[in-house]
């Protein structure tokens, strides 16, 4: 780690809490409900769908599980009564996934008949190795319960392109990222520029596979290399999307892929927990920190 990597490390937590505020405004919608509806209603009018993400990661205790699931049943409720476009983000940790699979079970399928009821689909993120495996069995018994639900995977896991054989079905709906977690060169691969290649080859296997693609990258490359599988292959345009972290600032590229007949979603994440959220992030991965400037400093207009 470099040696400003282990500054910003070591210093991220006595950072002046508005401070990381200012930083984290870059992505994070706002604490409330409604601050994550504003701005999703404010992208639809420039031509992007959205996805909201509750913030906050693993919750070990049983009451704020509970309290986890009642908000995305909240926030479900909140999406089809202001009538935006939109869907939502979860991650099974903090229904429980690490605490027991059961309980897991019981929360997620309380969120998907809310989801149900409106017909939301519901996106479940893909969180470290640790869950890689409990996440997809998961998936695979939502989606045979509620099948507008769906989960991701990571290019830089070698067990991906397996993954995505073992996903495929009539109601398969695969977000594909790099993969945002320290892992273990055992099973994830290291180099930046074969993980690019192997998101490519994994994009190309899920358009083989026909199932419903979504490439979540803003890497112009990859971009470039999708667009071209997906005229090579004659896939429908609306049988795919591309989505991005709403902030990151590719508004040009992205203005483009909407002008061509692309959906492209906005991940949006909102809530009161966006300060130990914002933490954790940058004591995980410190080089995030180059990224967050540039976002700060080069601001998305589509937020505006
Ligand atoms: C919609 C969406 C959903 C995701 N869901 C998951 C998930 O469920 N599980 C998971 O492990 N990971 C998830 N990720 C994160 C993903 O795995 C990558 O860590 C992240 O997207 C950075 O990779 P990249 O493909 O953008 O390529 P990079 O090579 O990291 O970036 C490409 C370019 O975009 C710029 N850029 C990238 N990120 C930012 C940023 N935050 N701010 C400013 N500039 C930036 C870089 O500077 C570079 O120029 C998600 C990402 C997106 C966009």
């Amino acid at each position: 780690m470099g040696i400003l990597n282990r500054i910003v490390q070591s210093t991220a937590p006595w950072m002046p809490k508005k401070v990381i505020g200012r930083i984290a405004s870059v992505y994070v919608a706002g604490d409330k409900l409604e601050d994550g509806i504003d701005l999703v209603r404010k992208l639809n009018k420039k031509g992007f769908v959205g996805t909201l993400d509750l913030l906050g990661e693993e919750v070990k205790n049983r009451r704020g599980i509970t309290k986890t699931t009642n908000s995305y049943c909240d926030l479900i409720d909140g999406i089809a009564n202001s009538g935006v476009d939109c869907n939502i983000s979860l991650k099974l940790t903090a229904i429980g996934l690490k605490v027991d699979e059961s309980l897991c079970w019981d929360n997620l399928s309380v969120i998907l008949d809310k989801a149900k009821m409106y017909n939301t689909f519901v996106r479940m993120d893909m969180e470290d190795s640790e869950v890689t495996e409990s996440t997809i069995k998961m998936c695979k018994k939502a989606v045979n319960y509620y099948p507008n639900c769906g989960t991701v995977l990571q290019a830089y896991m070698y067990r991906t392109s397996d993954d995505i054989d073992l996903l495929k079905g009539p109601n398969t709906n695969i977000r594909l990222c790099k993969g945002a977690y320290k892992e273990s060169k055992d099973i994830a691969i290291q180099d930046y520029n074969k993980i690019r290649e192997n998101y490519v080859e994994c994009a190309e296997k899920m358009i083989k596979n026909k199932v419903y693609s979504c490439f979540a990258t803003h890497d112009t490359w990859i971009i470039e290399r999708i667009e071209k599988l997906i005229e090579k292959n004659n896939f429908p345009k609306n049988n795919c999307e591309f989505q991005a972290l709403s902030g990151v600032p590719i508004d040009k590229v992205l203005d483009e892929l909407v002008s061509k007949g692309y959906t492209v979603r906005y991940y949006i994440p909102y809530g009161p927990d966006w300060y130990p959220y914002s933490i954790r992030r940058i004591r995980e991965n410190p080089d995030i920190w180059k990224d967050t400037m540039k976002a700060f400093f080069f601001r998305s207009k589509h937020r505006k």
